[in-house]
Parts: structure tokens; C-alpha cells; sequence
């Protein structure tokens, strides 16, 4: 490999650079090969309800061995794949595969899956999961699938369009990441979703900071005014699943109960 390394691209050592924010041509070889011999697995997080700390649901969050660089968590490598476009093979085959995983064997269980603004622009969107779901055989009432805010406002007559498709199958959208975008929280009443998962950023010392949990409160009103369902993201301790039970909020994922693992894990995770 070269020994230059682009200032502008501080991940890349050694890797020539195609174009000004396009990612290495190197990366882009490998996340193809990477989809050809399989190196993208699934792990899966548990999200329960915080009354009682039953499991309602999985989020399914992508891995990738790679061959030279070992384990990639999707900071590495979802970027430069959401550029380069293979994010739509890649996000595809992360559907299919929670689709069929899940179906097989989490049946009380439903399914949240990540999905990137590069597909909601996809305008089959709504057919490759309508096929994921045929071919997987799970109810369209167990997949939910969770775009983030940002996603959502890049395109947001497409976006709109898009959802209201999926919803139309019958599966739900989750809101993710709520309250880091710019927009203001009350847009979300102009757009098809279910659900609003809270961003850890506001967990994270919600049980000391009156600032968070008056964004979580307001968060949680918003949500009952329009009979949305809450999640909080990054729940690691205690005192921040006491905090949250008290703000009202419903259920919850995080550490405290256990990080992504395998899906037979994750089925039997608990407290
Ligand atoms: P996200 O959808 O907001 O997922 C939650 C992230 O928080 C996951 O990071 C999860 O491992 C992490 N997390 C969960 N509980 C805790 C906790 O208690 N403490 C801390 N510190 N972190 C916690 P992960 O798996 O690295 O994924 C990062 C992001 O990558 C995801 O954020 C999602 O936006 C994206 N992503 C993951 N899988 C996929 C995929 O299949 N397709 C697409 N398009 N994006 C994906
Ligand atoms: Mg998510
Ligand atoms: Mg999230
Ligand atoms: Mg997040």
C-alpha cells in the first residue's frame, strides 16, 4: 500500500483518494467484496418496556469483519457507504436478513431495522420490503423500521411519499435519534411515524440535568398528544431507567440490560 495519506481523510492511510468526498476507492473494493463473501453480520439489542422490563421488540445493528482491519462498527464504514451508494446492496441485504432471522425465531417479538436516507429515496422502497416480508414471512405488524429526522428533512415531499407506502403495508416507522436535528420537535405532527426514539445524548445524565429531562418531558408530551409510542436510546444505568420510568417514557434499550449481541442472546437478555 502507499505510504501518503490525505489530510482531509484522516481514516484512509494509504489509500488513494477517487474524487473530493467520495470515499477511497480501497474502501469501496472491500465493502463490495464484503458483500460478495458474507463479512456483514447482525447483532441485535434488546428494547423493553420499562415498566415492567419484558422485551417488546430487537433493533437489529449492522457489524462487518474485515478481512485486514478486523471488527467495523457502522461509524466506520455506513458514511462513506451512504456516498459511494453501496448503502442501498448494503441496507437491502440488513433488511432481508433481520426479516428472516427474526421471523424464524423471535415470533413475539418485533423487529426495528435501520434504514438510510439514501433508500427512502429508492422509489421501490416500499416493494423490496413488501418482498423482504413475503419472503421471510414476517407480519408486517413486527417490522418497524427507523429513519432519523435529518433523512427525513434532506427530501422531505420524497420522504413523506415513501413512508406513507410503507405505512401502508402495515409496518411501523420509528423516528431515530429524536431531537438532535434542527428542525423544531413539533414537525414531527406533519410526518407518517409511530414512534420516537429519544437520542441517548439526552439519556445520558438525564437524572442529574434538569435541561434533559425537560427535553425528554417535552419529548414524551408531544408523543402523548399524538399517540405516538417512546423510546430511550443509551440506557446504561439505574438511576437513568428510574429517571426515565418517572418522565413517562415506555420502553428503552441499552447496556443496563445488555449491548448488541446475537440474536439468541438477545431473546434471552435480561436483568
Ligand atoms: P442507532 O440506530 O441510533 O443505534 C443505536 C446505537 O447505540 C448502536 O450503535 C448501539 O450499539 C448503541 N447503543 C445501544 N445501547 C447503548 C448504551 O447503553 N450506551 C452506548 N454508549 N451506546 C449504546 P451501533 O451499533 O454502533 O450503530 C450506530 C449507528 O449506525 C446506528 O445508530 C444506526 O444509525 C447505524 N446503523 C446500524 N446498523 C445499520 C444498518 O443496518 N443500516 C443503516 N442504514 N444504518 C445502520
Ligand atoms: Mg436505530
Ligand atoms: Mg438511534
Ligand atoms: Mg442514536
Amino acid at each position: 500500500a502507499s505510504k501518503s495519506r490525505a489530510d482531509d481523510q484522516p481514516e484512509t492511510a494509504g489509500v488513494p483518494v477517487s474524487a473530493p468526498g467520495a470515499p477511497p476507492a480501497r474502501l469501496v473494493e472491500d465493502l463490495d467484496a464484503a458483500l460478495d463473501q458474507q463479512q456483514f453480520w447482525l447483532v441485535y439489542q434488546p428494547i423493553v418496556d420499562l415498566a415492567s422490563e419484558q422485551r417488546l421488540g430487537v433493533e437489529a445493528l449492522i457489524r462487518w469483519m474485515h478481512p485486514a482491519r478486523g471488527l467495523l462498527n457502522p461509524a466506520d464504514f455506513i458514511g462513506p457507504a451512504e456516498v459511494s451508494g453501496q448503502i442501498l446492496p448494503i441496507g437491502e441485504w440488513a433488511l432481508r436478513s433481520a426479516c428472516d432471522a427474526t421471523a424464524r425465531l423471535a415470533p413475539d417479538t418485533y423487529t426495528s431495522v435501520n434504514i438510510s436516507g439514501r433508500q427512502l429515496g429508492l422509489r421501490g422502497l416500499a416493494a423490496m420490503v413488501a418482498d423482504a416480508l413475503d419472503a421471510s414471512g414476517l407480519p408486517a405488524e413486527r417490522l418497524v423500521l427507523e429513519v432519523t429526522e435529518t433523512a427525513i428533512v434532506a427530501d422531505l415531499d420524497n420522504a413523506v411519499a415513501r413512508l406513507g407506502e410503507l405505512k401502508e403495508l402495515g409496518v411501523r416507522i420509528a423516528l431515530d435519534d429524536f431531537g438532535t436535528g434542527y428542525s423544531p420537535l413539533t414537525h414531527v405532527r406533519s410526518l407518517p411515524v409511530d414512534i420516537l426514539k429519544i437520542d441517548r445524548t439526552f439519556v445520558r445524565n438525564v437524572e442529574h440535568s434538569e435541561e434533559d429531562r425537560a427535553i425528554v418531558r417535552g419529548v414524551i408530551e408531544i408523543a402523548n398528544r399524538l399517540d405516538l409510542r417512546t423510546v430511550a436510546e443509551g440506557i446504561e444505568t439505574p438511576d437513568q431507567l428510574e429517571a426515565l420510568r418517572e418522565l413517562g417514557c415506555e420502553s428503552g434499550q441499552g447496556y443496563l440490560w445488555t449491548w448488541p449481541v446475537a440474536l439468541d442472546e438477545a431473546l434471552h437478555a435480561a436483568r
